[in-house]
């Protein structure tokens, strides 16, 4: 089938976020990752993401992420980067920089890497490695965070926001303009993976969200159009209305885990649904065909109050994982939604932010994989 043809009027995937591993240097307590981590047992080799790649640029996807855990981890990085560029993505790199050096990133910008996306866990060493559970970290990311420049990449810096560092908003706006930042996300965290586990450690109160967000205000009223661009996301569990999970499942992201699983999103191999492998499908029929790429298209499947809620084609329901974490059954609205019947959820959980937690923190673990098929990276000095 030819590119841009859509069958059963659904639209190709533009967004292939390609986890290529889930091994990582850090652990961070907020982690989106599974907590079951048995899939970095079975990694896609080369070969299997060559197919992906160019299977969903065949699809018509253009923007590429590379992901994981820390993708720097895979010793092919390089060549995939080289490969994606040649298919015509534009490709995106999010690491935590643990692992790059000025060797490793003047090849990935000669393999033609389009962006990079640096992630900090604060604005001091001493909270930046504790959360991310790793010594010298912050470090080298002020070492990564400077190579970023020197190589012409658009300094994109993304901060976890949490109950930890909230308070020191301010200093992680100060480091991020001394870092000649030029788009900064201060990302309160979404509640998935780890970072569901350890919510009650995380989630900051309602007073810690509106303190944070004046200051970003008065930040950038002094600012004067000069400095990074600061997005402050907040989290939606104090929202009344849910987020547009993947702008509509299955409609334009796709996500495969390292195992080669292939999701609407990528939390959703929480849900209970049977989820498709690349190993054994042509991602073209896996997204048109598969059941559960189906399952959640339009809003047949949806539950009242969504089903004839004018608002439907604004947020489709909100978001499936939330909805199965939160109540039980990935049928319902979004508890997030203040028409929800379930929307006091939201709130026995809010009023309880700041308490001290019921049980200790858990950092993200890892269990080593088993080394897979790689083309060797001819590129090395
Ligand atoms: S959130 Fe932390 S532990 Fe998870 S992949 Fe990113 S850097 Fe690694
Ligand atoms: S009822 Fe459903 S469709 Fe309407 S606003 Fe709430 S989540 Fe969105």
């Amino acid at each position: 089938m030819a590119t841009n043809e859509t069958p059963n009027g659904i639209t190709p995937p533009l967004w292939l976020l390609a986890e290529i591993t889930y091994q990582c240097p850090l652990h961070c307590p907020y982690c989106s990752n599974p907590v079951n981590m048995e899939e970095t047992h079975n990694e896609l080799s080369t070969e299997h993401w060559e197919r992906v790649l160019k299977q969903a640029r065949d699809m018509g996807a253009v923007q590429l992420g590379f992901s994981g855990g820390e993708p720097l981890l895979r010793p092919d990085l390089e060549h995939l980067v080289s490969y994606a560029r040649e298919l015509g993505f534009y490709t995106n790199l999010i690491t935590s920089g643990i692992g790059m050096t000025e060797k490793r990133i003047a090849r990935l910008k000669e393999a033609g890497l389009d962006h990079i996306q640096l992630s900090f866990q604060a604005a001091n060493a001493e909270v930046n490695d504790l959360i991310g559970n790793k010594r010298h970290s912050f470090e080298q990311k002020l070492k990564i965070a400077k190579l970023v420049k020197q190589y012409a990449y658009p300094m994109v810096l993304n901060f976890c926001i949490t109950a930890q560092n909230i308070h020191e908003i301010e200093e992680v706006m100060a480091l991020s303009e001394q870092l000649n930042a030029d788009f900064v996300e201060l990302a309160t965290v979404q509640y998935y993976g780890w970072a569901y586990e350890n919510r009650e450690h995380l989630l900051p109160t309602s007073a810690q969200l509106q303190d944070a967000e004046a200051k970003v205000n008065r930040y950038r009223a002094h600012q004067a159009g000069e400095g990074p661009t600061f997005i402050f996301v907040t989290p939606d569990y104090y929202e009344t209305r849910p987020k547009a999970c993947m702008n509509g499942w299955g409609t334009t992201f796709l996500t495969i885990t390292p195992d080669g699983s292939a999701l609407p999103c990528h939390s959703a191999k929480i849900l209970p649904l049977t989820f498709p492998n690349i190993k054994n499908r042509s991602l073209q029929d896996i997204w048109y065909n598969d059941f559960s790429f189906n399952h959640f298209r339009g809003d047949s499947w949806m539950p009242l109050p969504c089903k004839t809620c004018d608002e439907k084609e604004k947020d489709f329901g909100g978001c499936r994982c939330q909805a199965y974490l939160l109540t039980g059954d990935m049928y319902k609205t979004d508890p997030v939604c203040s028409k929800s019947p379930d929307h006091h959820v939201m709130k026995s959980i809010t009023d309880k932010a700041g308490d001290k937690p019921t049980k200790a923190l858990q950092y993200r673990k890892v269990e080593r994989a088993i080394p897979v098929k790689l083309i060797p990276d001819t590129t090395k000095a």
